[in-house]
């Protein structure tokens, strides 16, 4: 039990320290996720406001600042949060009895840098697909994903709109993933995370961008605009479920971009109702209708 508690806070202390010395510069740049995630930011943003798809929607749209505070309040302080939590789940696996590399499908170790990291943004990605249809899918999860949904004017900061209880959801599937390539992220992991957050912000950008031929490989504002649409074609829980790469969606027929005006509305039916505050929608999805 001791050892449980141990692993617990030395997690919860290395990661408050470690976002304190990223903060002050003295991390490795490119493992520097405060002001990395700043500079992306800033970099779609003012892509957003050269080149901007819906010329009319304001530069400080609507729920901007409240975008801004989850992007915050996700990245740092529930990550602190959460990393001790995280770090039992992890040793809990770990001392199953079961070895981890009997259940790995994929000896990521034996290939070489590059194919592990592809190999590692692909299975990842797709287990985060498949989460996100579960989200969609059954209504006590649908009631966090929400959060997200609910964004009615679409802007980089709108990626990181959702509850924190997302994080937790997808922990388990993605740490099944990595069980299944061997057990352990590649060490230049860092290089996907930024990759997957760039594109993130890139698809909720007000940018009109759709990679031409290679939007049946990635995702993009174009597609992802009609994620967030406020009518689905009926008969579906939702379309264009992508993360990062759009493949799966066209793979499993869950692709729809019926036009690309970017003039869709946005949001769920009876969004009207849906909480306007932070903290209020912290809560929505743990009470009862
Ligand atoms: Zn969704
Ligand atoms: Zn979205």
């Amino acid at each position: 039990m001791n050892s449980y508690l141990e692993a617990f806070s030395n997690a919860f202390m290395g990661s408050l320290n470690w976002t304190w010395k990223s903060v002050l510069g003295q991390v490795p740049w490119f493992q520097n996720y405060f002001w990395g995630i700043i500079l992306i930011s800033l970099i779609v943003w003012g892509i957003e406001l050269a080149f901007p798809w819906r010329k009319n929607q304001a530069i400080i749209r609507k729920d901007f600042w409240l975008d801004l505070f989850y992007l915050f309040f996700n990245f740092f302080p529930f990550s602190i949060a959460i990393s001790g939590f995280y770090e039992l789940f992890t040793l809990f696996f770990k001392n199953l009895t079961i070895p981890l590399n009997q259940i790995a499908l994929i000896d990521l170790a034996s290939f070489p840098k590059w194919a592990q990291l592809l190999l590692f943004f692909v299975v990842l990605d797709f287990v985060q697909w498949f989460t996100h249809i579960l989200l969609h899918k059954y209504p006590f999860l649908w009631k966090f994903h929400k959060v997200h949904h609910s964004v009615k004017e679409m802007g980089f900061a709108a990626h990181m709109r959702y509850h924190w209880m997302e994080n937790i959801l997808y922990k388990p599937f993605k740490v099944f993933a990595i069980m299944i390539l061997g057990g352990f992220e590649p060490q230049q992991a860092f290089l996907v995370h930024f990759i997957t957050i760039t594109i993130g912000h890139l698809n909720h950008a007000n940018i009109k961008l759709t990679w031409g031929i290679f939007k049946y490989l990635f995702n993009n504002p174009v597609m992802h605009l009609y994620h967030h649409a406020k009518t689905i074609p009926s008969g579906k829980v939702g379309v264009n479920f992508a993360i990062s790469l759009s493949i799966w969606d066209y793979l499993f027929k869950t692709s729809y971009i019926p036009e690309e005006s970017g003039k869709v509305s946005l949001g769920f039916p009876k969004d009207e109702t849906f909480p306007k505050s932070f903290w209020k929608q912290q809560l929505y999805g743990f009470k009862k209708d």
